[in-house]
């Protein structure tokens, strides 16, 4: 395994799994995992000036302003050393803020050293999401799927709630996966020609497609 810090974007359409996989690499390379999602969630729970800025995209399934991100992840980033990894989960999502990291990357005499973009088909992405709870109230929040009886039991046995986010909303949820082509596509030619970017399928099980990311980030 490599002992470089690591400095990874990973990059997907909502339900391609970034979050299921971000917190397996999290515990596998001991990574400060920056998910945008999650921290913009907190936010919404805080009742914070941003969380309440982020409702109101979360209703609509669209991105929040270029700069309001920009700066929720340089006060970020700023903070971390230049011997630690990060994984981006969430950002960026534009051009734009693809190069505001480049800028800040630079300014830290830093680089990203890959770009993993998990691919899914938008059949499996509506199936997926469209049966996404959070299992709440376990510490960290994380996803599961009402199919998936197992985990839906355990969630509510250990005393967990089993919310909905609320652009999980159905009538969202092709909002998102529309901005998500539109706004975020775009960045895999911005990594392609920076020959950073690795595709990946996300169609498998969450165990085989971390192989796949793992067996990319050993090679670097
Ligand atoms: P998913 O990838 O499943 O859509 P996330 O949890 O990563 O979910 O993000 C949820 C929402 O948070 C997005 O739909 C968007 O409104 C907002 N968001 C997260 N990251 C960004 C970003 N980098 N730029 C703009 N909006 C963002």
């Amino acid at each position: 395994m490599t002992t470089q810090p690591l400095h990874i974007i990973l990059m997907g359409a909502p339900g391609a799994g970034k979050s299921t996989q971000s917190r397996m690499l999290k515990a596998r390379y001991q990574m400060n995992v920056l998910a945008t999602g999650q921290m913009l969630r907190d936010e919404v729970t805080k009742q914070t000036a941003l969380g309440l800025l982020a409702d109101s995209y979360f209703q609509r399934g669209t991105l929040l302003p270029d700069d309001v991100m920009i700066a929720v992840i340089t006060e970020r980033l700023i903070h971390l050393t230049k011997n630690q990894s990060f994984l981006l989960d969430g950002f960026p999502r534009t051009v734009v803020q693809a190069e505001a990291l480049d800028q800040l990357m630079q300014r830290q005499g830093d680089a990203i050293d890959a770009v993993i973009s998990l691919s899914l088909s938008d059949q499996e992405a509506v199936r997926r999401l469209g049966g996404r709870r959070m299992c709440e109230g376990l510490g960290e929040p994380f996803p599961l799927h009402i199919d998936d009886k197992t985990s839906v039991e355990a969630c509510v046995r250990l005393g967990g709630r089993l919310v909905t986010r609320p652009d999980d909303e159905p009538h969202v949820i092709l909002e998102r996966l529309r901005v998500y082509e539109e706004e975020t596509a775009p960045l895999l030619d911005y990594y392609q020609h920076q020959g950073l970017l690795h595709t990946i399928s996300a169609e498998g099980k969450p165990e085989s497609v971390q192989e796949q990311i793992v067996q990319v980030l050993d090679g670097i």
